[in-house]
């Protein structure tokens, strides 16, 4: 068997989704687990974007959907991006994906030879790694430093690239650290793409998730929408992961690329799926800006109830639907707190150890539990780290 597609997250070695998969057998077995672990809301999809979504399976229209999109939503797409971003955009720029995750893969199709490499920015979003791997390509890791709140370097990334590196990928808000990359970082970092022709893909399924300043994306800045691939989708602002519905945005003849990439692979997203998409991007502000607000309060509880706990400090995220927590003091690896943890207090959060190195000795906390939940599951976490610690 080829071997790109083995070693995905979690089904190999001890990378500390061990936590995930402990947690879940112990929730099937009946134990009251706190589950903080994965990304997927406890919110559940919109009845008015459920409405919209069974009033075109009623209409009928069942057939194959076109691979590239289809225009209503590929216009609603260009519209929100225009509307939102300094860049308009048009709906020839747009492909619609079954999710950001198959957004990513299209993007690293569209981009890499086989062989060819692609930087990615330790700590990482888990699938990152072997994304670049199943896409035929080589990831290059560059770590970035709890000390400097996860923030890249653009120096660090130059003196990583490779003769053969055709792309950078950057997930800004970002999972895991909940860091939304400053202006002048973007500005470097698209700097170092134009001088050294590399391609941008710029993951930014959290751009509405914003607590502190504001989403930028990387296409604004000057000569940069040429070679910028965004990959978003309405898994996290409108609450629709199970839908699996996304896109990617880009230039043409690499938006061109991905529909092949599509007749050979999904041959479209459900067209019941894209028209409530339509809805929800249309009609749907209120229920992103109220799906907003709530991960906020959550992150604001998470915060307050660490209060200043000596063993565990908090990252704050500047945006996303995580909250870092820095445990070095207590002396544990990311990996075996958590798993004292869930033992202790039946708590599942993920060890920093899961997105790479640099987040080694940390914790994300999920924000996927109401507030009250979280504050007393944080309650918990810090008195135990006080007792190991
Ligand atoms: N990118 C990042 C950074 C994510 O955190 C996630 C999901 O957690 C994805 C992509 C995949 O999202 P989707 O559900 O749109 O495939």
């Amino acid at each position: 068997l080829s071997q790109r597609i083995s070693g995905i997250v979690g089904q190999g070695g001890d990378d500390g989704w061990s936590v995930y998969y402990r947690a879940r057998e112990l929730a099937e077995a009946g134990h009251p687990i706190v589950m903080l672990t994965v990304g997927d809301h406890d919110i559940k999809t919109d009845p008015a974007i459920l409405d919209a979504m069974r009033d075109s399976q009623q209409r009928g229209d069942l057939g194959y959907p076109p691979v590239t999109g289809s225009a209503a939503l590929r216009r609603a797409i260009a519209e929100r991006v225009s509307a939102r971003t300094m860049h308009p955009a048009r709906p020839a720029e747009v492909q619609v994906v079954p999710g950001g995750q198959a957004g990513l893969f299209a993007a690293l199709v569209a981009t890499l030879d086989p062989g060819q490499s692609c930087v990615v920015l330790d700590p990482y979003y888990a699938t990152y790694v072997q994304t670049v791997r199943a896409a035929g390509g080589r990831a290059i890791v560059v770590p970035t430093d709890a000390e400097d709140g996860f923030q890249p370097e653009a120096a660090r990334i130059e003196a990583a690239l490779a003769p053969d590196t055709r792309a950078i990928l950057l997930n800004t808000p970002n999972n895991p650290t909940g860091a939304v990359y400053a202006p002048d970082l973007l500005e470097a970092i698209a700097d170092l793409c134009r001088r050294r022709d590399l391609w941008l893909i710029s993951d930014e399924v959290y751009d509405v998730q914003v607590h502190v300043g504001r989403h930028a994306s990387p296409r604004d800045l000057p000569g940069m929408a040429g070679r910028t691939l965004v990959v978003n989708s309405l898994s996290k602002s409108h609450a629709m992961t199970g839908s699996r519905i996304g896109w990617v945005l880009g230039p043409e003849d690499a938006i061109a690329r991905m529909g092949e990439l599509a007749t050979t692979t999904t041959y479209g997203v459900p067209g019941f799926i894209q028209d409530a998409a339509v809805f929800a991007l249309t009609q749907g502000a209120q229920i992103e800006e109220a799906i907003a607000l709530r991960y906020r309060r959550r992150r604001d509880a998470v915060l307050e109830s660490l209060g200043n706990a000596r063993a565990v400090r908090a990252n704050a995220p500047a945006g996303g639907m995580y909250v870092m927590l820095d445990i070095r003091p207590t002396g544990l690896s990311g990996l075996d707190f958590a798993h004292r943890l869930l033992d202790a207090e039946g708590i599942a959060v993920m060890p920093g150890e899961s997105f790479g190195t640099a987040a080694a000795g940390h914790l994300r906390v999920a924000l996927t539990r109401p507030e009250a939940v979280l504050r007393d599951a944080l309650g918990r976490l810090v008195d135990f780290a006080r007792r190991i610690a």
